[in-house]
């Protein structure tokens, strides 16, 4: 069993009238990228300002690291909220150094030079943090969190604002801290980032949670197999009727059958067989995470 690294309890969060967070609740486990994936307003940076000390919660309790505190893990939490300011004058190096004496960290030079190798800005040391790009700013940030290395990084959207290779480069840096047995939690609205680094989700919308689950296994339940026929009308009432097949929708001219794991499609082909349709189009189509994040946020005409 992996170590607890963060229990969120029935966490709620009010402002005046509005709730930003209903009772929340979330496990992240060691060894994990856990995404906390929700639309704008979801309340994901409230959680993180609450787990982090930087905010009051309304009720609700967290902890870290099994029972502890906030306060007696800090040094082995590293944090990026929002780009941090860093003096645009001084180089990457002289920065550093600042957040390492405000940190208290021992040997300066050495975890210096390690925060700064780890991403890929060595080369760049000595340049002054205002000559950097944007992808290398959210970098240094990066730099600044793993300062000290802690045992887990909380990150909160960030690759927003950056261009396309930025936003790679952090997402390749993100699995690569992970592969060093750092446990890392990231907040984003955008979907194929949770995808694409997360091994963990859970999303929310207007602070309650609509799924938990691991990646791997959101998509569980959700095998479709998606046909064509000359006469879809028929098809479809067939479809309804065949054993192992759980849910029938169109989209697009096609028929997506969502089936149970013992289904095959070649027994749906030898069902429509049987009863005189011959299929044009006969595939298996698993429903994307995009799809089912969509279906779950949408409603009520609500961001
Ligand atoms: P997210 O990070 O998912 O975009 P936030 O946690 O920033 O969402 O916000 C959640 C909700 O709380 C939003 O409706 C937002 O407008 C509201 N909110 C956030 N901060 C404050 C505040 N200081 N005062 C009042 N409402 C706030
Ligand atoms: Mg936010």
């Amino acid at each position: 069993m992996a170590e607890t690294i963060l229990q969120i309890k029935g966490l709620t969060k009010e402002y005046g009238e509005l709730t930003a967070l209903d009772h929340l609740n979330l496990e992240v486990k060691a060894g994990t990228i856990y995404g906390i994936l929700g639309p704008n307003g979801s309340g994901k940076t409230t959680t993180l300002g609450i787990v982090l000390g930087v905010l009051n919660c309304t009720s609700g309790s967290f902890s870290w690291f099994g029972n502890g505190e906030l306060d007696e893990n800090r040094k082995r939490i590293g944090s990026l909220l929002e780009t941090p300011n860093f003096f645009p004058y001084l180089s990457a190096v002289r920065n550093l150094r600042i957040v390492a004496k405000i940190k208290g960290i021992e040997n300066i030079d050495e975890a210096v030079e390690t925060a700064l190798r780890k991403v890929r800005l060595w080369g760049r040391k000595d340049s002054k943090f205002k000559t950097y790009s944007l992808g290398m700013k959210q970098r240094l940030a990066i730099a600044s969190a793993l300062m000290g290395s802690p045992d887990v990084l909380v990150l909160d959207e960030p690759t927003n604002g950056l261009d396309p290779q930025g936003i790679a480069e952090i997402r390749g840096l993100i699995r690569d801290i992970a592969k060093d047995g750092k446990t890392i939690i990231i907040a984003s609205h955008q979907l194929d980032e949770i995808e694409k680094v997360c091994t963990d989700v859970i999303i929310i919308k207007n602070g309650v949670t609509l799924k938990e689950s691991k990646i791997d296994e959101i998509l569980v339940g959700n095998l479709e197999v998606v046909i064509e026929a000359d006469d879809m009308v028929k098809a479809q009432s067939i479809a309804a009727g065949i054993q192992g097949v759980n849910n029938v929708r169109e989209k697009d001219e096609l028929l997506y059958l969502e089936v149970d794991e013992n289904t095959t499609a070649a027994m749906i082909n030898k069902h429509f067989h049987d009863n005189g349709i011959t299929l044009s189009k006969l595939g298996k189509y698993k429903k994307s995470l995009e799809e089912q994040f969509l279906e779950l946020t949408e409603g009520e005409g609500e961001v």
